[in-house]
């Protein structure tokens, strides 16, 4: 069998590559290429798929986070809950804002921040939490959207690896106050460079969120505060519009293969499978499985021409960059676990069925010759 990526493009080019050069082509032509009438449409597009009234279509996830807590004047003297699995992005958007960050441990089972011990981490200077819904599942957005409520704390959802997954009957990204994603290309919808956005249900906060983004001005020349300049461009998002209408179909089959996995690697050796809530609909941006052979096991699929990744090695906690907070790793025990044994298996809607069996007899023999 040929080598199977991580991820590719390639078949999604294939089913759509030829409609969405046109799309590209008559961006260009229009000569229009910064907040114009693609932006607009996209998003409207997002807001509603996402079922809340607005959303702001902004650079990058990074600064759709930044936004999202600049929205609220979140700064000095704030403390924000992050999860401590997480990817660095999130812990950045809150040192952006000079705002503390304050990690809580993951959930052994889900991989998303542990909602026991979230409680505990809430100061009176917290201002905000902000649940990452890791690898396309939902965090427990009942019990933290209840935590929120009775300590008087704002919301704001990293839903960067989840585009099109829900809780309960709602989609991620309309529970909290103001909620970011990133559209990076290899996200489950991408564009074809740097693009995110930003949704809410507060009308101000939206407006507070556009202006914040082109600079801090409002009308032309007028700037009452000083904002940042993170636009979604023309082009990022005319291919967005398009993308959008495949997404539910590509998340159905990122399902099917999590499915083929989960049938097909149950009890192998000391393999953790990744669970999901019943409350969730899981969109596995990334399919994750656990060993403590895992470096082994990795080794071993690439020898054989699968290619996997990790997510993560290193914690945001263990990055040179956060060493001034003098976190201790010790307060995270489930994260460590995590980083020291997680492995992402290709999980892209591509993939064929023979493909994942493939890689599912190659990880039974990992198992069978090395125990
Ligand atoms: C990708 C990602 C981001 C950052 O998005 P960019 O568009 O690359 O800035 C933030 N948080 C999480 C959880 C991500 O996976």
């Amino acid at each position: 069998m040929k080598p199977i990526p991580f991820f590719s493009l390639e078949s999604q080019h294939e089913q759509i590559g030829r409609d969405l050069e046109k799309r590209v082509s008559a961006v260009v032509s229009g000569g229009n290429f910064i907040l114009g009438r693609e932006l607009e449409e996209f998003e409207k597009a997002w807001a509603n798929y996402s079922g809340v009234p607005y959303c702001v279509g902004v650079g990058n996830g990074t600064d759709a986070l930044t936004l999202a807590l600049m929205a609220f004047s979140v700064g000095p003297g704030d403390e924000v809950i992050v999860p401590a699995h997480t990817f660095f992005a999130t812990w950045l958007a809150v040192k952006r804002t000079g705002a503390r960050i304050v990690p809580v441990d993951a959930d052994e089972s889900t991989f998303n921040i542990s909602v026991e011990l979230i409680p505990e981490a809430i100061t009176p200077g917290t201002r905000v939490i902000v649940p990452v819904h890791m690898y396309g599942q939902s965090c427990d957005m009942t019990s933290i959207g209840r935590i929120a409520r009775d300590r008087n704390l704002l919301i704001v959802e990293d839903n960067a690896q989840a585009q099109g997954a829900a809780w309960l009957e709602k989609r991620t990204g309309s529970y909290g106050h103001a909620n970011a994603t990133s559209l990076y290309p290899t996200k489950n919808l991408g564009a074809i460079g740097d693009a995110g956005a930003v949704t809410c249900f507060d009308e101000s906060v939206a407006r507070r969120i556009i202006r914040l983004r082109n600079y801090g001005m409002d009308a032309k020349n007028i700037f009452p505060e000083c904002g940042i300049n993170s636009r979604m461009d023309e082009l990022q998002a005319a291919v967005l519009t398009f993308k959008l209408h495949y997404l539910d179909a590509w998340n159905t089959r990122r399902r099917e293969i999590a499915a083929q996995y989960l049938a097909a690697l149950e009890s192998i050796g000391d393999l953790m499978l990744p669970l999901s809530a019943k409350e969730a609909y899981h969109v596995y941006h990334i399919f994750a499985i656990r060993s403590e052979r895992r470096d082994q096991l990795k080794d071993y699929l690439q020898k054989n021409g699968v290619s996997t990744m990790i997510h993560y090695p290193l914690p945001p906690y263990r990055q040179e960059a956060f060493r001034n907070l003098a976190l201790d790793p010790g307060q995270f025990p489930v994260a460590e676990r995590i980083s020291k044994t997680v492995l992402s298996l290709p999980v892209w809607p591509g993939l064929t069925d023979d493909q994942v069996t493939h890689i599912c007899d190659l990880i039974n023999r990992f198992f069978r010759d090395h125990l």
